[in-house]
C-alpha cells in the first residue's frame, strides 16, 4: 500500500495544502487539495474518493477535481462518505447554485459522480484496499478510517478531538503500522481547539494515555498560523513515537 501526502493542514497559505491522502495512485482519502497537488494526468487515475466528514478543508477541490476528470475517468468517480457527508456534498456543494449537479451529468444513467453510503464499522473494499470506517468526535459526524492491504494496515483520523474509538483500534490491530491523527491548534488556543473539537499538544498528551502499545503516530492537520508553536510544544512532550506528517512525502507498507 502506498500512501502519498497531498496536503495534511488544517488551513491553506502558500506552503500549505489542505487534507488528502493518495492511496496507491487511484484512491483519494479527503479531497483539501488533489487539484493543486495532482497533474491533470495523475488526476485522471483518480477513480475513488472517500470522505472523512463534510468541513470544506476536506473537499474544496472536489468540484475544480470532477470538472478535470469530466469524460475521462471511463465510468465516473466513486464518492464514499457517510449519508451525513453525502447529505451535506450533495446540498452544498454539487447543488447547482455553488457547482453543477455532477450526479446528474452529463445524465442521471451515466453521471460524473456517484455517492456509495459509508456504514460505521462496516468495511469496503475499494480498489484491493479495505477501509474500515469508525467514528471520532468532531464538530460534525466524521469518520477515521483503517486501511487494510496484503497484511499492512493503516490508521487514519483527520480532524477529532478527545475520543475512543480511535484508541480502542489501535490498541486492537497488531497488524497496524503508523496512524495519523490532529494536532490543530497549540496550547495557547485551547479553548478553541475544544469548541472545535480538535486536538492541541496538551489534549494530545492526555489522549496518548489510552495508548496500551507503543507505536508511530504521525501529527496533521496543523493550523498554519500555529505550526511553529505546536512543533515546539510537541518536540517538548520528548516523546519518540510522535511525528509529524510530511505534505509532498510518500510512505509504504
Ligand atoms: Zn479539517
Ligand atoms: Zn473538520
Amino acid at each position: 500500500m502506498k500512501i502519498e501526502v497531498l496536503g495534511c493542514y488544517g488551513g491553506e497559505s502558500p506552503e500549505c495544502r489542505t487534507t488528502s491522502l493518495l492511496i496507491n495512485g487511484t484512491i483519494a482519502l479527503d479531497a483539501g487539495s488533489l487539484g493543486q497537488a495532482l497533474s491533470l494526468d495523475r488526476q485522471a487515475q483518480v477513480r475513488s474518493i472517500v470522505l472523512t466528514h463534510s468541513h470544506v478543508d476536506h473537499v474544496r477541490s472536489l468540484p475544480f477535481f470532477i470538472e478535470n476528470v469530466y469524460g475521462k475517468s471511463g465510468g465516473g468517480i466513486d464518492i464514499y462518505a457517510s449519508a451525513t457527508t453525502t447529505f451535506a456534498v450533495r446540498k452544498h456543494l454539487f447543488n447547482n447554485s455553488s457547482w453543477p449537479d455532477f450526479s446528474r451529468l452529463p445524465n442521471n444513467l451515466l453521471p460524473s459522480i456517484r455517492f456509495k453510503e459509508l456504514t460505521e464499522e462496516m468495511p469496503v473494499v475499494i480498489d484491493g484496499v479495505k477501509f474500515t470506517p469508525f467514528m471520532v468526535h468532531h464538530l460534525i459526524p466524521t469518520f477515521g478510517f483503517v486501511l487494510e492491504q496484503g497484511g499492512a494496515a493503516f490508521l487514519w483520523s483527520s480532524d477529532t478531538g478527545p475520543t475512543r474509538r480511535l484508541w480502542e483500534m489501535i490498541n486492537q490491530m497488531a497488524s497496524l503500522q503508523m496512524a495519523c491523527v490532529d494536532t490543530s491548534f497549540d496550547n495557547q488556543l485551547q479553548a478553541i481547539a475544544d469548541i472545535s473539537f480538535h486536538l492541541t499538544p496538551a489534549t494530545l498528551a492526555e489522549e496518548l494515555k489510552k495508548l496500551e502499545r507503543p507505536i508511530p503516530i504521525f501529527l496533521h492537520h496543523l493550523k498554519p498560523p500555529c505550526i511553529r508553536q505546536i512543533q515546539a510544544e510537541v518536540r517538548a512532550m520528548k516523546n519518540p513515537d510522535l511525528h509529524f506528517l510530511e505534505q509532498g512525502k510518500g510512505y509504504e507498507f
